[in-house]
């Protein structure tokens, strides 16, 4: 048999010409199987054939027409997609993302790093994720509404409380959930709250769920600081996107003490000396549904808004990628290791390009990759189904304590395992191979499917 890494690249090769013109699938799986040669080697039980390969081919890949009218009438046809990855460990889980930007090729990267995230959380999901070209932005809520409908009523035949269960990501949020979840229970004609997750809290919904993605990303980073004897408290704070990752996690560095300065949209970034006014920023981005050139309007002197630039030149020792995958480059990173960054944690998926992430690991800032440091939402969804399967509700202190502790052991498995296999501090490595061990176990004991 070939040498472990050998084999790997040989993988890679193959699964770049069976998949052309599909640059993030093929960058997420690259990121993985760089990592594994270690796992191989050690274990080669893992080495068996076809266990890789199955598992960076999808289990099933649906991609359908979502036609639909806008308010004059006029008729558009975008594209629906749900890529079912992985399902050794549980139910597909991952969100719905509704951009422009969407394709297979972006869904399939995201359904990849959601089979490791899911993995990580110890709980019973496996993975998946879907979405649409349809952009959100600047539609009337009866159009998301008509939208949704017609997305639902071809989705609605491949998911269910047992076999795919969806949630938002971005341009997915609470208003999109309630009416895919209205259009699920008037076709089924069933009550099964746990077909979706991201619900409101009155009507199935978790407390804590909208928080629990960007809460999540700010304890994974006070845990890698503890590691290194430093705290979050009193650090300045960059932060990308203003949507639902990015304001939690803005809401929990102010909670934990830790100084925000920005946050920005695809127009540009504001920078405020005085720390982000959190209710402003909530006014504008969920009540008015705004852009965030409008905050730097409204505050007053100590906010700027720099149309066109990109959050990572201005000066902060910790870092919070919240809004889309490769927002982060190399010259990012080298002018963020200039001015002193000690952390950085992925609230997106993928933000941190490769050679970025290189940067940061060589500079020692701690960094935290997306499958370990943005798995408190998915988390939280799992907690959903569950309080959704007793047909109960917890209070949001118990599920915020719940998420507490799923992240602290998520740390520190990703940090014992980088350990173990001898790259200390090396989170990605770590969250890598003991997101693969889980899968790989369950999808050698269930046979060759
Ligand atoms: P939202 O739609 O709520 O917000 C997305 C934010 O990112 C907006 O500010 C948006 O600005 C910005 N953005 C999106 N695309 C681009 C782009 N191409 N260039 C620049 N800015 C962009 O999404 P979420 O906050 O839910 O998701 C953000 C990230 O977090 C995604 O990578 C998602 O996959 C990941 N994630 C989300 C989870 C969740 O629970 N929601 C869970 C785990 C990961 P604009 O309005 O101008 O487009």
């Amino acid at each position: 048999m070939k040498d472990p890494k050998a084999r790997l690249d040989s993988l890679r090769a193959d699964i770049e010409r069976r998949n052309p013109a599909q640059p993030e699938f093929h960058q997420a799986v690259r990121e993985v199987l760089e990592t594994l040669a270690p796992v191989f080697a050690a274990r080669p039980e893992y080495a068996v054939p076809g266990l890789v390969e199955r598992l960076t081919e999808p289990e099933r890949q649906i991609i359908f027409r979502v036609p639909w009218q806008d308010d004059r009438g006029v008729v558009h046809v975008n594209r629906g997609y749900r890529v079912e990855f992985n399902s050794a460990l549980g139910p597909y889980k991952g969100g719905l993302r509704f951009h422009p930007a969407v394709d297979i090729g972006v869904v399939k990267f995201l359904g990849f790093e959601q089979i490791f995230k899911n993995a990580l959380t110890g709980l019973g999901i496996g993975g998946g994720k879907g979405g649409s070209d349809f952009d959100p932005r600047g539609r009337s809520d009866a159009e998301v509404m008509r939208f949704c409908q017609s997305f639902m009523t071809e989705l609605h035949r491949h998911i269910g409380e047992h076999t795919d269960v969806p949630a938002g990501d971005i341009g997915v949020g609470g208003r999109e959930i309630g009416y895919l979840f209205g259009q699920y229970r008037r076709i089924t004609n069933r009550w099964e709250a746990g077909v979706l997750t991201g619900k409101g809290t009155g009507w199935g919904g978790s407390a804590i769920r909208p928080q629990a993605t960007g809460y999540g990303s700010v304890l994974f980073a006070a845990e890698m600081l503890e590691r290194k004897g430093a705290k979050l408290e009193g650090r300045s704070a960059v932060v990308s996107g203003s949507g639902n990752v990015a304001i939690y996690t803005i809401e929990k560095l102010l909670r934990v003490g830790a100084n925000p300065v920005t946050c920005s949209d695809s127009e540009g970034y504001v920078v405020d000396d005085k720390g982000i006014d959190l209710e402003l920023l909530k006014q504008i981005k969920e009540v008015e549904r705004g852009r965030i050139s409008e905050y730097a309007a409204r505050r007053g002197p100590s906010a700027r808004f720099v149309r066109g630039g990109r959050v990572w030149e201005v000066a902060a020792e910790a870092a919070f990628p919240s809004a889309t995958q490769n927002e982060l480059d190399a010259d990012d990173a080298r002018t963020l290791i200039r001015n002193g960054v000690k952390t950085v944690s992925e609230g997106a998926n993928m933000p941190t390009t490769p050679e970025a992430v290189r940067l940061f690991q060589e500079a020692g800032v701690a960094f935290g990759p997306g499958k370990a440091a943005n798995a408190g939402g998915v988390a939280v969804s799992a907690l959903e189904m569950s309080q959704n399967a007793a047909r109960t509700a917890w209070s949001a202190d118990r599920v915020e304590e719940e998420l507490a502790g799923i992240m602290r052991d998520i740390h520190a498995t990703c940090h014992d395992t980088a350990e173990r296999y001898g790259a200390p501090g090396d989170y990605v490595t770590g969250a890598n191979i003991a997101g693969f061990e889980r899968v790989a176990d369950a999808m050698l004991a269930q046979g060759v499917i």
